[in-house]
Order: C-alpha cells, then sequence, then structure tokens
C-alpha cells in the first residue's frame, strides 16, 4: 500500500503521518455532478479511508460532459449517479471503503449521514442544501470546504467551526430565489468545475492531515478570463448560525413539496422566496426550455417536465407525484 502512495509520501506537506491520517479519515461527499465526480476519484486515488458520495439524481446524456466518473454504459444501465460512482471508484482502489448512497439530503436525514464524517465537501448545485450543512457543521464541529461552479466561474472557501465566519457570514442570508443563474440555465464549461473540485480535494486533504496552510479567504476563478483572485471574509455580527440557531436544520427553511393528491403534480412551496420577478425568470429559461408567462404565471417546459410558477415562488410541477424529484426539478430550474 505504501508503494501506491508513494509519490505523495514524498510531498513535505503530507509525509508517512498525513497519509496515515488520510487512511484514517471518513469524507462525506454530498452532490456528485462535476465538482463531487471530480473530489470523489481525487480523494479515493489518494487513499482516505473512508468515502460516502450522497446524490438523488440519475445520469443523463447531457452530464458526460463534465461528470467524470460517469459513461455511456452507465446511462444505458439507468444508474443513479452515486451507485455508478461507487462501482467506479472501487475499481480505482479497492482499499477504499466506498459508499454510493441514493437519497435527497434534507433537514430530516443530513444528521445520519454525517454522523462519522470528518470532513464534508461540497459537491451541490443549490444553496438550501449548502446552509444545511453549515448547520450541521457547525452543531457537529465538523468543517467544510464550499465549492461552486457555473459558466466559466467557481469560488470556493474552508469553514472550520470555531475558526473561521461561517457559510452564513458569508451570505448573511439567502439569496432571492428565480434570480439565481444554475448550470441548467447558464450553462457551464468543464475546466470550472474540474479546477474546483480539485481545490476542494486538496483542502480537505490539508484540513485531514492537520496542515496549516488552510485557505480562510474566498477563492474566485474564472477559467476564461484567466483569474484568480482572493477575498478575505469577516464574522457577520447577526449571524444566526454562529449564535447557534440552525434554522436550516431545524426545518424552518427551505423548499417545502407536497404531492397534489390525484392531480399527477406536487406543488413547491418555497417560503423565502419573496416576490419573484417572472419576466426575469422567462428570459433565463427561454434559453433551455419553452416558456410562456403573464403577470400572474410563468409556464415553463423542458424534456418531460411541465413547471407553473407564481410570483410569490410557488410552483406546481406536473406528470409526477415525486416529491423528492419535484424539488429537484425547482433547485434545477428556478434555483435555491
Ligand atoms: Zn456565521
Amino acid at each position: 500500500m505504501i508503494d501506491r502512495y508513494s509519490r505523495q509520501i514524498l510531498f513535505s506537506g503530507i509525509g508517512e503521518e498525513g497519509q496515515r491520517k488520510l487512511g484514517n479519515s471518513c469524507v462525506v461527499i454530498i452532490g456528485c455532478g462535476a465538482l463531487g465526480t471530480i473530489i470523489a476519484t481525487s480523494l479515493v486515488r489518494a487513499g482516505v479511508g473512508k468515502i460516502r458520495i450522497i446524490d438523488r439524481d440519475f445520469i443523463e446524456y447531457h452530464n458526460l460532459q463534465r461528470q467524470v466518473l460517469f459513461d455511456e454504459d452507465d446511462i444505458r444501465s439507468q444508474l443513479p449517479k452515486a451507485i455508478a460512482a461507487e462501482r467506479h471508484l472501487k475499481r480505482v482502489n479497492s482499499s477504499v471503503e466506498i459508499e454510493g448512497i441514493v437519497a435527497d439530503v434534507n433537514f430530516t436525514n443530513i444528521e445520519g449521514f454525517l454522523h462519522d464524517a470528518d470532513i464534508i465537501l461540497d459537491g451541490l448545485d443549490n444553496f438550501e442544501t449548502r446552509f444545511l450543512i453549515n448547520d450541521v457543521s457547525l452543531k457537529h464541529k465538523i468543517p467544510w470546504v464550499y465549492g461552486a461552479a457555473i459558466s466559466s466561474v467557481g469560488m470556493t472557501r474552508s469553514i472550520i467551526p470555531g475558526e473561521t465566519p461561517c457559510f452564513r457570514c458569508l451570505l448573511a442570508n439567502m439569496p432571492g430565489r428565480g434570480t439565481i443563474p444554475t448550470c441548467d440555465t447558464a450553462g457551464v464549461i468543464n475546466a470550472a468545475p474540474f479546477i474546483l473540485g480539485s481545490l476542494e480535494s486538496v483542502e480537505a486533504m490539508k484540513i485531514l492531515v492537520g496542515a496549516e496552510e488552510i485557505n480562510r479567504d474566498l477563492i474566485v476563478i474564472d477559467v476564461w478570463e484567466g483569474t484568480f483572485d482572493r477575498f478575505k471574509i469577516s464574522a457577520h455580527k447577526d449571524c444566526p448560525a454562529c449564535h447557534g440557531k440552525y434554522e436550516f436544520l431545524e426545518g424552518e427553511y427551505g423548499l417545502r413539496a407536497t404531492s397534489l393528491c390525484g392531480q399527477d403534480a406536487v406543488q413547491v412551496l418555497n417560503p423565502e422566496a419573496g416576490t419573484i420577478s417572472l419576466e426575469e425568470l422567462a428570459a433565463r429559461l427561454k434559453r433551455v426550455g419553452q416558456v410562456t408567462y403573464n403577470e400572474f404565471m410563468l409556464r415553463f417546459t423542458v424534456d418531460t417536465c411541465e413547471m407553473v410558477v407564481f410570483p410569490d415562488g410557488r410552483a406546481i410541477v406536473k406528470n409526477t407525484d415525486d416529491e423528492s424529484l419535484a424539488r429537484g426539478l425547482y433547485a434545477k430550474y428556478i434555483g435555491t
């Protein structure tokens, strides 16, 4: 086993002691898209002891452009991302304990997934679950690495409970819904998540071996412009999470999905949406599907998904009674 990691052990920041620490660590990756597949590949090859990968989605052709663990066979076999990732990674390094879990992470189940985690890594595409991770991180004193990539831009930062400002300090409150671009509306080129995922995985290694060079700043890169910037982040004095109020974990915030009996539709409620501009939302969604709207509602169709969105952020997702799927579609197209 030492031979497998010999080049990494030679690196002074890791060494034999660092390698042992990696081997005794449990890493949880939430979200297995472009970022998640890069992080998982990197950490399985680097020899962390245990990796749990959680994702709610299946693989589609438009994922293959950037989600490096998956291939066309996985799509033909209709595999969920978490299972395909587990199978591929077990062939890369059989000495790592790899667990793929197909689930929608929410306030009712997140603590169960993280009970033995030494670090949490962000492979997500929505803010809501990141605020939830932030709550669990602070409550149980588990470090986590935030990372996001969209278009040609990505950003990352490490959050160490008790040492650094938290994620809610950074974004003092939820950004307004219906205004945030997602990969499904603004697009993404693969170099952005490739670099961001790599930064997240090296950050995980630093934290796990106890290195001092942990990234406390917000790093922002633009792979198209070729820029790399750092911003100092300070604590927010009114941050609820830093004061022990875990509002997302307590279920006070977040999307609520309810299947509408007998209608083959799910209603998604968004308590913090405020008023969203249907005009702006229409402009964004027109690039990916068919949109019609007036001042009262917006109707959006893409593939087999049809949804109706109201100015208060409420949506009806048609042709399904699957609440988790409806929340996912909402996060994908409306943005959270
Ligand atoms: Zn805070």
